[in-house]
């Protein structure tokens, strides 16, 4: 391998003790804790990982965890009702819907009926509209995530081609938008781009976020190009079941000059920025100085 590896999970680290640092402050000097209201509707599995992953360590840095689990068929009225009643409550500085939600419930509706100031996912149509016109906003937890990942190790994106593979709401088109806000020459690939390796063999900057076990290959990367693998994907390996990203892990490495693992890169970052997100949000509620360099 010759690529340096870029460790979300130390990164991640380093987040969530910024983070930490700046709750303990604003508890003491405003008196103010900010809270996380999560809502998860039915019992799928991961979604009950993460939300309890999401509530531990939404504790460990010092702020308030709501969690609301509701019943797999809980009505749209009732979801609607508790999103409001979240929205009007002073303790609860973000709100996050899991999803998936079941198939009966409309999650745009779900999602924009969330107050925007408190959409730490950063998914509710004005967040969107915001970022998408680089206006302040709340930006979604992966593509911040992997922004800082590649802010710190290049310092300036300034002018560097950048390669979206994926053009999804929650990954794909706000990371495209954040690399264009930080002046990246941006190009977004999808599953009907053409010659998509020679595409991607542009790029100073491939950020692959696609869902398909190890489709990026060494041969598709720019000698020295930096590699940020958003995918999760569970196979089947020698008997056992393996977590792979989006790219070919090996191959990708001897080619490019850095890359983050799977497991070990993005996800952690991910949650760390939830956090950073609720703790930007209760800032902005509160009229406090906002932490430094945990926005976009
Ligand atoms: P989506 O399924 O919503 O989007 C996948 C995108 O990949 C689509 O735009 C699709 O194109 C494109 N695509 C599919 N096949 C190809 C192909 N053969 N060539 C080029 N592009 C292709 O996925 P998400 O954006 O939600 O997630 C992507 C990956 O990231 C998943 O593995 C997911 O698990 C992971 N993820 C990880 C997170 C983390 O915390 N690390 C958080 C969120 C997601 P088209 O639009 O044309 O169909």
């Amino acid at each position: 391998m010759t690529a340096k590896l870029i460790d979300g999970k130390a990164f991640a680290a380093t987040v969530r003790a910024k983070v930490a640092a700046h709750v303990a402050q604003i508890k003491e000097e405003n008196g103010i804790t900010p809270g996380l209201a999560v809502v998860l509707v039915g019992e799928d599995p991961a979604s009950q990982v993460y939300v309890r992953s999401k509530g531990k360590q939404t504790v460990e840095v010092g702020m308030n965890s709501y969690e609301h689990k509701l019943e797999a068929d809980t009505s749209e009225a009732d979801l609607l009702a508790l999103i409001d009643r979240l929205n009007k409550d002073p303790d609860v500085h973000g709100i996050l819907v899991q999803l998936p939600l079941p198939k009966h419930l409309d999650s745009d509706l779900v999602i924009n009926s969330i107050n925007p100031a408190k959409d730490v996912d950063g998914f509710h149509i004005s967040n969107v509209g915001l970022l998408g016109t680089g206006q302040k906003s709340m930006v979604p937890c992966t593509p911040l995530g992997s922004l800082m990942m590649l802010r710190d190790y290049h310092g300036s994106l300034s002018g560097l081609n950048a390669v979206v593979i994926g053009r999804s709401n929650i990954v794909g088109k706000p990371m495209a938008n954040l690399l264009l806000g930080d002046s990246c020459t941006v190009t977004i690939a999808h599953s009907r781009t053409k010659d998509l390796p020679s595409v991607v063999r542009q790029a100073d900057i491939v950020v692959a976020a696609v869902g398909r076990p190890e489709m990026v290959t060494g041969d598709w990367i720019k000698p020295g190009a930096t590699v940020i693998d958003v995918g999760i994907n569970r196979i089947e390996r020698d008997g056992k079941t393996a977590l792979v990203g989006d790219c070919e892990f090996a191959s990708c490495a001897e080619v490019a000059g850095a890359i983050t693992p799977v497991p070990g890169g993005v996800g952690p970052m991910t949650i760390a920025c939830l956090l950073a997100n609720t703790l930007t949000a209760c800032c902005r509620a509160h009229g406090l100085r906002e932490p430094e360099g945990l926005t976009a």
